[in-house]
């Protein structure tokens, strides 16, 4: 299974979140959802947990530089 990112540094957030997971798809959809529910204040629910997947990016898009930040979808 390919590994797949989730990294916050993508999105805007009040603590400028620099956190990156990667991981076997499920793995980081799951961290992802726990970490968004304990950092940033979100319901960890089967809708958010969707919408994780629906961002996931591949590993290999993994940079140590900055991004900018995108729009929050939604
Ligand atoms: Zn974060």
């Amino acid at each position: 299974m390919a590994r797949m990112m989730a990294d916050c540094r993508r999105w805007p957030s009040d603590s400028d979140c620099s956190l990156t997971i990667i991981g076997e798809e499920d793995e980081v959809v799951r961290a992802a959802a726990e970490h968004a529910a304990s950092v940033h204040g979100h319901e960890d629910t089967p809708e958010l947990r969707e919408q994780i997947r629906e961002f996931l990016e591949p590993a290999e898009a993994y940079t140590n530089a900055q991004r900018e930040h995108e729009p929050m979808p939604g």
